[in-house]
């Protein structure tokens, strides 16, 4: 049962949200182990099926996919607009095993980050909305399309907020945060701005802000940045009932 309250304070941008424990508590709150089975390879099946060798994850947060597909043997670049974070992809890069580069990059400038284009972008956990202005939105998948070599692939998601926005919030605990510990709640949900506290066992609690994009919402601004076709998942499948999954997986492809 969400929890609406009427107080909105203006969203933080990310780089503030995503500061000291919270970033120490991103892989307790994932749970690498249970995210990768509950993924099936879903991603590299993806990825192998547009033929993607080259892959850019802008979101990589602690690095877990960027790991996940290094392992898979594709060639990686770990991007992320926070420090914090880029630290822990690198910590965890190396407790794997694996090496690729790794680079603090905000979308809004990536073109100034990178080395040549890539055959896949991927932006997951939720991450794309934390864009809180629709002209950022349109400007930075204007630069990923820009990223991607024609044939080229982008992976964007996020928590159903179709479902949130009707005050039907559920998160099975199966997916993308997998964590036991933690309890996720929706503090706050308005039309521009979600919420979610996140209550550890030890009394630790934290609060992440986003714009609660519509499905639809993304797969127009897709297709408006020069995309050809968008593929729309929940939880993986691609048959499904938007009220009752907890991801949206969008797949664009560039022609
Ligand atoms: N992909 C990871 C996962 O699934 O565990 C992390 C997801 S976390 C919800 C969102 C990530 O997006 C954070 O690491 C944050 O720093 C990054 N992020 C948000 N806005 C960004 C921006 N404008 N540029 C670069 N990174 C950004």
């Amino acid at each position: 049962m969400t929890t609406p309250t009427t107080a909105a304070t203006p969203a933080e941008d990310f780089e503030g949200q995503y500061v000291g424990t919270l970033v120490d508590r991103w892989d307790e709150l994932i749970n690498w182990d249970r995210r990768r089975a509950s993924e099936q390879d879903f991603f590299v099946a993806l990825l192998n099926g547009a033929e993607a060798h080259r892959v850019l994850d802008v979101a990589a947060g602690t690095g877990y996919h960027s790991v996940a597909l290094a392992q898979q043997g594709f060639d990686v670049t770990a991007a992320d607009g926070s420090a914090q974070m880029i630290e822990q992809t690198r910590r965890n890069a190396t407790a794997h095993g694996q090496s690729f580069r790794v680079l603090q990059a905000d979308w809004r400038s990536l073109r100034h980050h990178l080395d040549g284009r890539y055959d896949a972008i991927v932006c997951l956990g939720s991450s794309f909305p934390h864009l809180f202005q629709e002209a950022d939105r349109r400007a930075v998948l204007s630069e990923f399309y820009e990223a991607l070599n024609p044939g080229g692939v982008l992976i964007v998601d996020h928590r159903n907020f179709d479902a949130i926005r009707r005050h039907r919030y559920q998160s099975s605990g199966n997916y993308y945060y997998c964590g036991t510990g933690a309890t996720v709640t929706v503090a706050h949900i308005d039309a521009q701005l979600c919420r979610f506290q996140y209550d550890f066992p030890d009394g630790g609690q934290h609060h992440l802000e986003v714009y609660p994009i519509l499905s639809t919402e993304l797969s127009t601004l897709l297709l408006d940045a020069g995309f050809d076709t968008v593929q729309t998942f929940g939880d993986f499948q691609d048959h499904f009932d938007i009220d009752g999954v907890d991801f949206v997986i969008h797949v664009a492809r560039k022609s």
